[in-house]
């Protein structure tokens, strides 16, 4: 298989966990033979997050208006953000939609709050705390009920890695298991089609303990089944060296729940690509 051609979820500098600068993984992409990537740095709004206040918006669309001159003719270069859902913070969430002009908003669910009680998902230590007093059905039947909340408000472009409570969660009770949460996943995913919310296959947790992308397949498959259509790829890299990352695997992923092409958003718009994506329907991306 040729190597995949978009990645729609990378962190750059701008984001406090990531290292590696917005011109860097433009020339890595361009390495790689890319046609689109989009960057999704962090937006998180809880004074908890240890990216709270990080991202700063106009150093952020500086940079990547510096690299779309620097790059532009060999990549098309999406200004994405990656908002860290907080149903308590919903207001905020769309004040900062509506001031800065993002190509592409994925949604996520890292906080499971319940004040003092709350969880970073995204963290080993904080899911180690919560799993030694809650089953397994306790710790991620508030991570679903939130995500849920996320696809019903139809602010986000895209749900990003929608069973993401399997990544350290599986060190503590096993490997995911689906079947456990259907009714739950079901009404994610129903709200995500009501609210023309894409689902992203994230590639990220195939190097983890998950060890799968995320979601599950078996989650794909119930989206199409369930009447949806549009997925995005993207390899959550936080590093350069990790720009791409599995997007073969996403691919295949793709295919084997029934879909034939996959979505990259410019403008807040999904173009769509036929897989295996070819340079004339990417071309058309920026038009
Ligand atoms: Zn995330
Ligand atoms: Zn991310």
């Amino acid at each position: 298989m040729p190597f995949p051609l978009v990645d729609s979820h990378i962190h750059s500098v701008h984001s406090c966990d990531a290292r590696s600068t917005v011109d860097e993984i433009c020339q890595k992409a361009i390495d790689l033979g890319l046609a689109y990537i989009c960057f999704t740095d962090h937006l998180d709004l809880d004074p908890r997050d240890e990216g709270y206040n990080y991202f700063d918006p106009e150093s952020y669309f500086r940079d990547i208006e510096t690299a779309r001159e620097r790059f532009g003719d060999q990549l098309l270069i999406g200004a994405g953000i990656e908002v860290c859902y907080q149903s308590s913070r919903e207001e905020e969430i769309v004040t900062w939609l509506d001031r800065w002009p993002f190509d592409f908003v994925l949604g996520s669910v890292h906080i499971v709050d319940h004040g003092n009680d709350w969880v970073m998902v995204p963290d080993r230590r904080s899911m180690a705390a919560w799993s030694r007093t809650r089953t397994m059905r306790e710790a991620y039947l508030p991570y679903f009920e939130e995500l849920q909340r996320a696809a019903d408000t139809g602010l986000f472009d895209a749900i990003a890695h929608l069973d993401l409570v399997k990544r350290y969660g599986a060190l503590f009770y096993g490997p995911f298991d689906a079947a456990a949460f259907a009714e739950e996943i079901d009404a994610v995913l129903e709200a995500a089609i009501a609210t023309g919310t894409a689902i992203e296959v994230n590639t990220s947790g195939l190097f983890n303990p998950a060890h799968e992308p995320f979601p599950q397949l078996g989650i794909l498959r119930r989206y199409r089944e369930l009447g949806g259509r549009v997925i995005t790829i993207g390899s959550d890299s936080h590093d350069y060296g990790q720009l791409g990352r599995g997007l073969d695997v996403a691919m295949e992923y793709a295919r084997a729940a029934g879909f034939d092409e996959i979505a990259c958003f410019w403008k807040r718009q999904p173009q769509f690509c036929p897989l295996p994506m070819g340079e004339t329907a990417l071309s058309e991306v920026a038009s």
